[in-house]
């Protein structure tokens, strides 16, 4: 395993420094810019009234801010390839990819069939954009939930699509074309103000494109700087969101990902416990060891992860009794806190410096960590810094 800070594989929370202190600045007072522009939108009103109407568990205004951004981000980075696509093998993908916790023959089976639909039907791309509209919209949520990599975020998409649906056709495209414009203008405001966190993104992407060929998270690791910006002001406004709820829980539990371990998996200690390992402090650089002590004087159960997928079980926590601060890289945040929460949990979220899993961004791996101040104010149930200068 690779020394930490060696080497930015996509994305490095220190930029081109050493320090992190700067992105969570520079993160927050975006996420206050764009809260600002979406301030007027009044979808984003009506989004609520229709939650309340229909009896829909609520969220929160700003995370349905994010929501409308989503459709418009999605929609430019995958619309093309969403209308080149056939809707019914579509959902024959998708429902596929339900059987995959099964067995571990299915999951490689469907791990293969992931890999060739991605780099073949999936891959298709229209020359030119069509313009969104009701029907390209649902294209869209077609396409995204048989890529198997957005599971959690096409079922909140879909209860747009109904409330758009509910609209005139004139109105839902109306509204369909404003989250474009709004995604657009992220585009470009996202890159002046976080793109110095995600520079290695695009010469990641060009020189994997052949490596990745048929390989099950050829979409993920694929995925464009302007997601990762996406992720990175969804945690924000999910962070925030979430603050006093995940405060009010009785238990907390931080879950870390293997990736954080300062040995390989053979020298790690760790025992199984659930769907994680316990840390049994073999090492003293390890961050992993500091971090489950710290989070014992807090008392907090840390458990380290083998993969986002499993991290939170199958089964539902009573509501509002569990608490949960997840670290994960960039492109987990939004579908993790979803997750999450599906599953009754309170969620918080601590981003990883880098990505560097040998799952899926490095032969060998690179070790990953975190910024222990953000982990410490979170545990304190502290003001996050975001919050102190909104
Ligand atoms: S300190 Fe813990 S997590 Fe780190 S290598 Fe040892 S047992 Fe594994």
């Amino acid at each position: 395993m690779s020394d930490m800070g060696t080497e930015t594989v996509t994305y490095s929370l220190c930029g081109n420094g050493t320090e992190t202190a700067s992105y969570y600045v520079d993160v927050a007072s975006f996420t206050v810019e764009f809260m600002e522009r979406i301030r007027e939108e009044k979808s984003i009103e009506e989004f609520n009234y229709y939650i309340a109407e229909k009896e829909l568990e609520p969220i929160d205004s700003a995370v349905y801010g994010l929501e409308f951004l989503m459709i418009g981000v999605l929609w430019r980075v995958y619309g093309r390839r969403a209308v080149a696509g056939s809707m019914y093998v579509g959902k024959l993908l998708s429902s596929v990819y339900g059987l995959r916790s099964r067995s571990a023959i299915a999951r490689s089976a469907i791990d293969r069939l992931k890999g060739i639909a991605g780099t073949t039907i999936l891959a298709r791309n229209r020359k030119h954009e069509s313009t969104i509209d009701l029907k390209q919209f649902g294209r869209l949520l077609g396409w995204l939930r048989a890529s198997g990599e957005f599971e959690q975020e096409s079922k909140r998409l879909v209860i747009w699509f109904d409330f758009l649906t509910a609209r005139t056709p004139g109105e839902s495209q109306n509204k369909l074309l404003r989250a474009v414009r709004l995604a657009s203008w992220f585009e470009q405001r996202s890159e002046e103000r976080l793109g110095c966190y995600t520079l290695r993104v695009d010469a990641y992407i060009e020189n994997n494109r052949e490596r990745l060929k048929w390989k099950e998270n050829r979409v993920f690791c694929s995925r464009e700087r302007v997601e990762y910006h996406l992720n990175m002001v969804g945690a924000e406004i999910m962070n925030r969101a979430f603050h006093d709820s995940f405060a009010a829980t009785k238990e907390k539990r931080v879950f870390l990902p293997v990736c954080m371990r300062s040995k390989s998996g053979e020298a790690c200690k760790a025992v199984k416990e659930g769907e994680g390992y316990l840390c049994k402090s073999c090492s003293k650089y390890c961050q992993v060891n500091m971090i489950t002590a710290m989070a014992k004087e807090y008392g907090c159960k840390v458990l380290i992860i083998p993969h986002a997928s499993t991290a939170f079980g199958h089964h539902r926590v009573r509501e509002g009794e569990v608490g949960i601060v997840g670290v994960a890289c960039v492109l987990n945040l939004i579908s993790g806190g979803y997750k999450a929460r599906e599953l009754g949990y309170q969620p918080q979220c601590v981003l990883l410096h880098n990505s560097g899993c040998i799952q899926h961004w490095h032969p060998t791996g690179i070790k990953t960590s975190i910024d222990l101040d953000r982990l410490k104010d979170i545990m304190n149930m502290l003001p996050l810094q975001a919050d102190k200068q909104i």
